[in-house]
């Protein structure tokens, strides 16, 4: 079985211009804020498809 480990369905969304931005554009940056328009000001949002809940 795979499981996409958690931070897949997490991605985070500018405040000031409302791109959507990845975990691993912050990891380039090694601070958290937007790659676009460097705000700091960033909402966390769980994408809910992701997360998948089996069935038994
Ligand atoms: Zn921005």
């Amino acid at each position: 079985m795979e499981e996409q480990p958690s931070v897949e369905g997490v991605t985070y969304v500018c405040a000031r211009c409302g791109r959507e931005l990845r975990p691993q554009d912050f990891e380039l940056l090694h601070s958290i804020k937007c790659v676009y328009c460097g705000s700091k000001i960033v909402y966390k949002v769980r994408k809910p498809y992701v997360k998948r809940i089996k069935a038994i």
